[in-house]
Parts: C-alpha cells; structure tokens; sequence
C-alpha cells in the first residue's frame, strides 16, 4: 500500500464528511464509517511520524465557524473527546493516567449525542452562549439558547462562571419535529443529533423555541471548583440540569460496571447517547496529565460497539407479539453483520418509520449494537430510483383480521381482541422458553403444532398435555420417548422457583429482574396477587408502569382463574430464597487473585467468591479487601504488600469457605 496517498485519501475524506456533518448537518456516511477511517488514520500517523501535519483532521476539533452568527473567542479551548472501544482500552486509559499520578478517582457520565455549548454567567445573569465551532472560535447562539427552558437565566452565584453542557434533543420531540417536516414535505433530519444542531443554528429563535431543545450541564470553571463530580453537585444545586446518571467512581472497576449496566439500558432512555464519558475527578492532576492539541488526556469517551452495513428493504411485515402490540419488522436482504446472518431488523412503530421516511426497497443502514436485535437505522437517499412505496401503517390484525388500535401517548399499535390467536401462541412460547420457565423440548415449532391440533390454548394446557400421551405418539414426528422425555420435563419444571412463573405469566413489563424483586419481596404467588399499589411502588427498582400493570394483570378475572388452575395442577408458587447467607466472609468483599491454586481453578475460585457475595477484580487497589496468593504469584502480590492489603493463601481460603470465618 502506497502510505503517502493512502494517508492523503483518509484526510480528504475525512475532512469532507467533516463538512457535511458538522456544517451540514446532513452526514453521507454513518459515525461507525467516520470513526473506523478516522482510527485508520490515527494508526498510519502514528507509525509514520514524518508525515504528520498539523491540519490533519486527527489533529483539529472538528467543526468550523458560520458566517450567519457572531464569532466568540472561548477562553479556554473547547476540545474534543478521545475515543476507546473497548473494556482493555478503557484499562489502558488508566494505566496511563496511573503512570502519570495517584490517588484519583473518575466520574462516568453518558455520552450525551448532542452538540455542546458553553455558557457565560455574569454576577449571576446569564450572559453569553457560543457553539464549539473549532474549539478556539465558536458562534453567538445566545439568544437561541435562552429558549431552552432547563439554563437557568439567574443563578445565586455572585463570581464568573463558565458552564459547558450538551444541548440535545429528545427521541419524542425528534419523531415530532421529522412528522411536521415530513407533513410539509421537507427532508427529514437523520437522527436526533443531526436535528439538534440544524436547530441551534436557526436565525429564528423562535423556530428554535418550538422545537424544544433540552440540556444537561457537565463541566463548570471557576478557582473555587477543584473536583470535577463535586462541582457538578454545586451546579446542580445552583439550578442546573446533571443528568441523573453521572456516577462517581473510586476505581476503574465500577467505570466498567457502569459501562455495562447503561450499555443494557440505553435503548429505554428518552435521549441518544453514543457512548461513556470518563473523566478524572482531581483537577490538580490536569495539567500533569496533559493535553493533546485534540482533546484532554485526563479524559475520554467510551464508545458503544455498533456495526452498521448496507442493505435494500425488500418489504416490510407486521409480528403480534404475547401483549397485542403489532411491531413492524424489516425483511431485508440478508447481509452479515458481526459475524451473524441478518435478514430481519427491527422498525420499533409507525412514529419511527414515518419520522425517517423509510420505505419498502430503500437503501438502507442497518445497526446491530451488543446483544439488541438488529434495527433499521437510517435511509440513504441518494439511491431512491423511484420505485420505493411510501409507508402505510395497516389498520387490521394481520393474524386475526380484528381491528387495531393505538392508545394515547403509546407509540404502538394493539390487536383488540383478546382471543386473537397470534397472542395466544406468543404467551405459551414465552412461558416455555429458556428464560422463563424453560422447558426442555418445548420449543417453538411444536407449541405451535400442539395448538394447531386443540392441544394447547393457555398455560395450563401445557400441564394437562400428560393426559394426551397415546394421542401425542400417534403424531408424526412424536415418537414414545420424545413424548416421555418432553412430559417428563414438563413434570420437572413445576420445581421452578417463583420468579420464573411470574416471568413466564408474561406480565406486560415486568421482566426478568423485576419477577425476581418482586419474588423475593412477596414470597408467593398469592400474595402478589392481593398486593397494593402503594406497596408495589415503594419497592426499590419497581416502577410506576410495572406496579399498575401488576395491579391490572391480578385484577382480571380469567388470569385469577389461570393462577389457581396452575396451583391446583402443583405448580410450586412459593419463593425458594438461594441466596447465600449474608454472614460469609466473602459478602460485599472485593478480592484479587494471583498465581496458581492446588484445588480450584481460577474461574473456580472467582464462582465460589461470587457466590459468596464478593466480587472479584483484576487489579490491587486501595479498595481491595483480600488478595488470595496462590503458587508463583506476579506482580499484585507486591503490590498488595506495598499497600497493606491482607494477604490469604489458598489453606486459609478453603477454611474460609469451610466455616465461614
Ligand atoms: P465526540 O462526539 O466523539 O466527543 C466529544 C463531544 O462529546 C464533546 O464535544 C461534547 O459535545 C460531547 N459530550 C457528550 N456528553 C458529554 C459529557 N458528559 N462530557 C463531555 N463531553 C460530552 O467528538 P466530536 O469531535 O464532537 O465528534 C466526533 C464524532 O462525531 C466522531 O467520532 C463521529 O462519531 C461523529 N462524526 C461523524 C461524522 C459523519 O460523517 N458521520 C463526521 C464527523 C464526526
């Protein structure tokens, strides 16, 4: 490969989708894409030292400065962000800052996918708001941003301050505003982001004000702030919006456990965020950490993994799912995504499709990103030809043909009749499936035989199915021992413990972990079904939707009447608490563990200190409680030395586990 022109091409790319991103508002290629070539450029900049430029787009902030407004000069610079990808770039990001100094600790914030803004107050008026724009020079948005109702106008705060935050706008307003624009066939904005920035940079702040811009603040400087998750306490009391997910973290560990944890939650939230951000708390250490000309290097954002390809929507079907609700579903040409076959991609409702005008044989960008089914993420325009049908959502159930209807304020559609066929199959797949009740050879294709021939309607059917054994041989492809291996299983699985029956109930939002809280807290299935709402509520992690829809589900006479079929057949309807007792040694204990063990393997080890309620982590720290030496142990044994932590060999630990002491 010629290097040279290989290097030139990632620049002129680069830099034209710049452009159209940041000026445009009106990208041509998805962040994936931009971030994959901006990492190739990096990589060949770095090996190739001689041929880096300081105009390169590795180099600059990425924006540039509008003509339209008034230019503001930042007092300090506006940076970026650097970029890693993954849990061993996150750890590498923190040896570096640990070779650097000690004794600090992070702030983990979400990765607002916004635009940011500073905000100057004066003697506590709000006085000046300005873009990035090439992180030295951004543009006059004051008046633009006064419409945004969550920046406080006045603060009680005599001094200058400078506050920095993401203005964004919200999924809900993002599906309105691309609906109006459709209505008054306008093209539509490609994703929240993209419509935010298009927004703050309308001459008219009174379109702006319409469009319901919103903000979360995340940086603020004045001499008396020295920590960064302190101060954003300080301007929460001061008035301003933090958003509520900001977590202060004594170690990288728990950085990683909340990238985990926000990483299976992110879809539900009502904003965009494409990422984490990571920033050391102890504003001493800035300058001795440093600064690239691009970004601070005591910071840095954690992008979600998402693989995105092209493909043509060849048409588009509808699925009942066990609640009623109709999800349109992509049938796309297949394509591989991640090592995975994709031929279906999620469309979520009619707002979705509508809002990003997608149709029936467009080019589109497909998403799929960690374990979420894959989506239909955008359309690419310049490949209409015209033969691309618009989107008509349907008006009956495509199952049983009843009528459909879309409740106030939800974004789906249900089918209406509470027989319909297609919800009855959902429900009886879902409750036989692995993650509820799991039954062993229950699957999909024969629950749906049995209901074709009578066998099953409800739940309970599945437990009178033994009943029907001399007929179930007779079937084709049943033969004597699947039918008594399968009715064995059937038999088994009444042992399940009580979160898995109120799981596979199918409650509508109660999932996995909420039928687990809701077990533990309730104890039998009879009493959840008297429980009241007030005392549902004031349960830890269960919401407002879960303790009405708990309340309806237990209020409705056929379902009172499934329960009490399912105890009669014995059914085990008491909670089995497996829990360890809360007095082992190990309980909310952090461990470290080092060389070789004679008994148990490492991941043995880890199993059993999990098991006890500890929790095991790769590195010694000041936070770590035992370090657990085995045979030849490396470098974490001095280091826990060093630092005073007790040390337990592999003799102690098996006493420890044995008496519990
Ligand atoms: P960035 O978006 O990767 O990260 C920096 C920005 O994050 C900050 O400027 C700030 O606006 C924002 N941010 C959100 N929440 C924050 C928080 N809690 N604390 C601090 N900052 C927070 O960097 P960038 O330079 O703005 O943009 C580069 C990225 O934009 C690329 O990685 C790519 O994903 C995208 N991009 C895409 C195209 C395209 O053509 N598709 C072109 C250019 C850039």
């Amino acid at each position: 490969m010629d290097v040279k022109k290989r290097i030139k091409e990632l620049r002129e790319k680069l830099n034209q989708y710049n452009h159209e991103y940041y000026e445009e508002d009106k990208p041509s290629v998805s962040d994936a894409k931009y971030d994959q070539l901006m990492q190739e450029l990096i990589e060949l900049e770095e090996e190739n030292p001689d041929l880096k430029t300081k105009d390169s787009p590795t180099q600059r902030v990425g924006g540039t400065v509008s003509e339209k407004f008034e230019k503001v000069e930042h007092e300090r610079p506006m940076l970026s962000l650097g970029n890693v990808f993954s849990e061993k770039e996150v750890r590498d990001f923190d040896k570096r800052i640990a070779k650097v100094v000690s004794d600090f600790s992070y702030t983990a914030e979400l990765k607002i996918d916004g635009l940011s803004v500073s905000i100057i107050y004066e003697q506590g008026f709000y006085k000046r708001a300005a873009t990035r724009g090439n992180g030295v020079v951004g543009e006059d948005i004051t008046e633009n941003v006064k419409t945004i109702k969550s920046i406080p106008l006045k603060i009680d705060f005599e001094d200058k301050l400078e506050v920095r935050g993401e203005i964004f706008l919200s999924k809900a307003n993002f599906n309105k505003l691309n609906q109006k624009r459709l209505d008054k066939d306008k093209e539509v904005f490609k994703n929240p982001r993209n419509a935010a920035a298009g927004t703050i940079r309308q001459l008219d702040s009174k379109v702006v004000s319409r469009r319901n811009l919103d903000a979360f603040i995340y940086y603020g400087f004045h001499d008396d702030f020295n920590n960064h998750y302190e101060t954003l306490m300080k301007l929460k009391d001061l008035g301003f919006k933090i958003n509520e997910k900001t977590k202060f973290c004594k170690d990288i560990d728990c950085v990683i456990e909340f990238i985990n944890e926000i990483e299976k939650i992110k879809h539900d939230l009502p904003y965009e965020i494409d990422g984490i951000v990571i920033k050391v708390n102890e504003n001493e250490f800035y300058e001795k950490i440093g600064y690239t000309s691009k970004f601070p290097k005591w910071a840095t954002a954690f992008k979600f993994p998402t693989e995105e390809k092209e493909t043509v929507l060849n048409k588009i079907d509808f699925q009942v799912g066990r609640t009623g609700v109709i999800k349109p579903v992509a049938i796309l040409e297949p394509i591989d995504i991640s090592g995975s076959k994709v031929s279906r991609a999620t469309l979520h409702n009619e707002d979705y499709i509508k809002s990003r005008d997608i149709r029936v044989n467009d080019h589109v960008i497909v998403r799929k990103a960690g374990e979420i089914i894959p989506e239909v993420v955008s359309v690419i325009l310049d490949e209409r030809d015209g033969s691309e049908e618009e989107f008509e959502m349907i008006n009956k159930c495509p199952v049983c043909n009843s009528e459909i209807e879309r409740k106030e304020s939800e974004a789906d559609y249900y089918c209406s009749n509470p027989n319909c066929k297609a919800k009855h199959l959902a429900g009886l797949i879902h409750f036989a499936s692995r993650v509820a009740y799991n039954i062993d050879g229950l699957g999909e294709a024969i629950i749906n035989d049995l209901y074709n021939d009578g066998y099953l309607e409800d739940i309970a059917d599945i437990f009178k199915l033994k009943n029907h054994k001399e007929d179930l041989v007779k079937k084709e492809g049943l033969g004597e021992k699947s039918v008594d291996n399968l009715i064995s299983a059937i038999e088994a699985s009444k042992d399940n413990n009580l979160d898995k029956l109120i799981f596979g109930l199918g409650i509508r939002y109660v999932g996995a972990k909420a039928s687990k809280i809701l077990a533990k807290n309730y104890k039998t299935l009879e009493n959840l079904s008297n429980a009241k709402k007030e005392d549902l509520s004031e349960i830890r992690d269960i919401g407002e939707a879960i303790a009405n829809s708990v309340i309806d589900y237990f209020h409705n006479e056929e379902n009172l009447e499934l329960i009490k079929e399912l105890q009669d057949l014995g059914l085990n309807t008491k909670y089995i608490d497996t829990s360890v007792d809360k007095s082992t040694p190990f309980t909310d204990k952090t461990v470290v563990l080092t060389g070789s063990l004679s008994s148990y393997s490492r991941k043995e080890a880890k199993n059993i200190i999990e098991d006890f309620g500890g929790k095991v982590s790769s590195s010694v720290s000041n936070n770590t409680d035992y370090v657990l030496v085995g045979d030849s142990p490396g470098s974490k044994y001095d280091r826990a030395k060093e630092l005073g932590i007790e040390i337990i060999d592999e003799e102690t630990f098996k006493n420890m586990i044995d008496t519990g002491e």
